[in-house]
């Protein structure tokens, strides 16, 4: 496994405030939070970018992490108020950590176009 501090987060190295874990997904509270609800949802597989995903291979994955984030804005209650689901993608998309996460935004009325 890399050493982005994700994987860092998912091998227990470094705390992070976890709030729903299964086999193949993590999911901590972002620690700076742009939204009320500010969640991150990861696979625990390291797949780097957007770009590295193979749609045979990862299909169960994604739909598993799409789960989680929809079961996820149920229990922080923003599922009815709607929320923003982000995948950034390299460095125009504003990526910073290099193993692919899904933030879950949600909490407050989110603008577009975003920055
Ligand atoms: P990106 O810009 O790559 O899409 O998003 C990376 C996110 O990870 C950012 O929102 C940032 O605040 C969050 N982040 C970076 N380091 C840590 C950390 O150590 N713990 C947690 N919980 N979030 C982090």
């Amino acid at each position: 496994m890399g050493d982005t501090i994700f994987s860092k987060i998912i091998k227990r190295e470094i705390p992070a405030d976890i709030v729903y874990e299964t086999d193949d997904i993590l999911a901590f509270r972002d620690i700076r939070p742009q939204a009320p609800v500010h969640i991150l949802i990861i696979p625990k597989i390291e797949i780097p970018k957007i770009t590295d995903i193979d749609g045979n291979k990862h299909a169960q994955l994604l739909g598993k992490l799409f789960d989680a984030a929809n079961m996820l804005a149920k229990e922080m209650k923003i599922d009815e108020d709607g929320f923003r689901l982000v995948l950034n993608c390299g460095n125009n998309g504003g990526q910073d950590v290099y193993h692919l996460h899904m933030h879950l935004l949600g909490g407050r009325q989110m603008k577009w176009p975003p920055g």
